[in-house]
């Protein structure tokens, strides 16, 4: 049975103060089902929470380097994740391919560099409004899939946890309906279900991500391919991402 998971990206928001409540918020929170939580915050406050968090929440930096060490000023290596308690790391997020021109080279790097050091990476993918209108949105996702994921091998694979993130769907309040998003997560099934095998495409968890909500997730999360939810803004309060935990 692949893991349902529930991943906040809180992105670059919140200070000390705000940040260390929502996370006590959520730590002490009763979650009745066994979803698993994740919680991507800014990477200064990873430390803190790892050192702070109950079992059941996990972790996950918002990127990392693609080097293992050395001459990177600025840079955090997937190895200090990991020396610390992380978990996942986001990566290929349309934030960073867009605004810091991450390519699927470098994206793959990184997905190289997280599986060589434990830390599970959270890849994202998704195409933007054109490429859904112009139909080519199938091609877009699989090329992206293809060129960062598909040199790893059978049990590689089985240890990233991919998420479809329509760009056109990030913040803007439209989310993809569910039979959308249905057919792009059983699409993506197919292609790992090609490339290794039905044992192992079933093992991996494909989250949704786009302006998904506690008024939404239900709907999203009942679908067969849809394994939970990659969260923005609706991560940022604790009672509405509880209500999107709480959607299984
Ligand atoms: C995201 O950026 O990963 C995301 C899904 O954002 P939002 O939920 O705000 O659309």
């Amino acid at each position: 049975m692949r893991k349902k998971i529930v991943a906040g990206n809180w992105k670059m928001n919140m200070n000390n103060s705000d940040a260390r409540a929502l996370f006590e918020s959520l730590n002490n929170a009763k979650i009745v089902n066994s979803t698993e939580i994740i919680v991507a915050p800014p990477s200064v406050y990873l430390s803190d929470f790892a050192s702070n968090k109950n079992k059941n929440i996990y972790l996950a930096a918002q990127n990392c380097s693609d080097k293992e060490n050395g001459a990177c000023t600025g840079e955090i290596s997937a190895s200090m994740l990991y020396s610390i308690g992380v978990e996942y790391c986001l990566v290929g997020h349309s934030e960073r391919r867009q605004y810091q021109n991450e390519s699927d080279l470098l994206i793959k790097q990184k997905v190289n560099v997280l599986i060589e050091n434990k830390v599970i990476p959270i890849f994202c993918c998704g195409e933007n409004l054109d490429e859904r209108e112009s139909g080519d949105f199938y091609q877009v996702v699989q090329t992206q899939i293809e060129n960062s994921l598909f040199h790893l091998t059978d049990s590689e694979i089985k240890r990233v946890v991919i998420a479809y993130e329509p760009i056109w769907a990030i913040g803007t309040g439209v989310t993809a309906s569910s039979d959308q998003a249905q057919r792009i997560h059983a699409f993506i099934r197919t292609l790992l279900v090609e490339k290794y095998s039905l044992e192992t495409a079933e093992e991996i968890s494909i989250l949704y991500g786009g302006s998904c909500k506690a008024s939404n997730a239900k709907e999203l999360f009942m679908n067969t391919d849809i394994d939970g939810g990659l969260i923005g803004g609706a991560a940022l309060d604790v009672d509405s991402f509880l209500a999107i935990i709480e959607a299984f």
